[in-house]
């Protein structure tokens, strides 16, 4: 009896990590893809959450089992706020149209072939599954250390796990997915006196030929969004020069994924094959106060 007692409370802790609801939707989808795309996806943890799940992503590349720092590499980060439904969506249609890409003579093109992707479909996943912005109680997207924010953030372990592993390779471009205001923004985030990068024209013109596709509104999150302290977009641009953009979809119908797609394709063609050097704070922070209200 002991040993059955025991057995079972063991199956119970194994079992309790394992991806559910909504979250395993998206995991059996990735499965899925995985297993009909061999030579061009890999899927991967990149580590737990609080709850001991598994936060799941898929490498796309010519040599997928591992990454290659020889390679250019970018990463896409939908679902930091759970009630953000087609975010996921959006970061798996992106994903097939890599796949799609990779099994195409388009891979020859635009250094595809040198190039490998993570992709992250869903961060939050309690926020997810329970289809609440916060995880835990807590923004994902105000947890991270940066400009203006002595704070050392991760609060939460699945913030903790994605700044691990944004040290375990150069990424050069990121993209995160968001909903919905119709927008593409770059740093700053953060209050400042002047919230324009150094990179600002650079972003300007890749971020306008981007948004030739969907139509959003560009410009600087601080400005174009409100202003926000302890962002993934600012901390990745800040600490380690990733080219960083934030997209906040339309209304998530299937053009304004399909459209917001290409803008994606368009945008990381367009950025250097290097991060950027010259991303150090350069203006000075100020409260960000009330403006920080609103729920995108
Ligand atoms: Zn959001």
């Amino acid at each position: 009896m002991k040993i059955a007692i025991l057995s079972f409370l063991v199956s119970v802790v194994a079992l309790a990590g394992n991806p559910t609801g909504n979250y395993k939707v998206i995991v059996d989808s990735l499965t899925k893809l995985e297993s009909s795309h061999t030579s061009v996806t890999k899927i991967f943890s990149i580590g737990t959450n609080d709850d001991g799940t598994d936060i799941f992503a898929v490498r796309v590349s010519l040599t997928p089992e591992n990454p290659d720092p020889r390679k250019v590499a970018h990463i896409v980060v939908a679902t930091h706020h759970g009630d953000e439904r087609r975010a996921p969506t959006t970061a798996m249609k992106f994903l097939q149209s890599l796949v799609d890409s990779y099994e195409s003579h388009l891979v020859f093109r635009n250094g595809l072939a040198d190039t490998e992707w993570t992709i992250v479909p869903v961060l939050n996943i309690p926020g997810y599954n329970a289809r609440l912005r916060e995880e835990h109680g807590w923004d994902p997207n105000r947890d991270y250390p940066g400009p203006c924010n002595a704070s050392p953030g991760g609060h939460l372990k699945s913030i903790r796990t994605l700044m691990e592993h944004l040290k375990t390779r150069v990424y050069t471009g990121s993209i995160t997915l968001h909903g919905y205001a119709s927008s593409m923004t770059y740093p700053w985030g953060v209050a400042l006196d002047d919230p324009h990068t150094l990179d600002d024209n650079a972003y300007t013109a890749v971020t306008s030929k981007a948004a030739e596709k969907n139509g959003y509104r560009y410009g600087t999150m601080a400005k174009v969004v409100y202003p926000a302290r302890g962002t993934y977009e600012d901390f990745v641009y800040w600490k380690y020069g990733m080219w960083s953009l934030l997209i906040e979809l339309a209304s998530g119908s299937t053009t304004d994924i399909q459209q917001t797609v290409e803008a994606m394709t368009v945008w990381f063609d367009g950025i250097d094959r290097t991060p950027s050097t010259q991303n150090a704070l350069n203006s000075h922070c100020r409260e960000a106060g009330r403006l920080d209200l609103r729920n995108e």
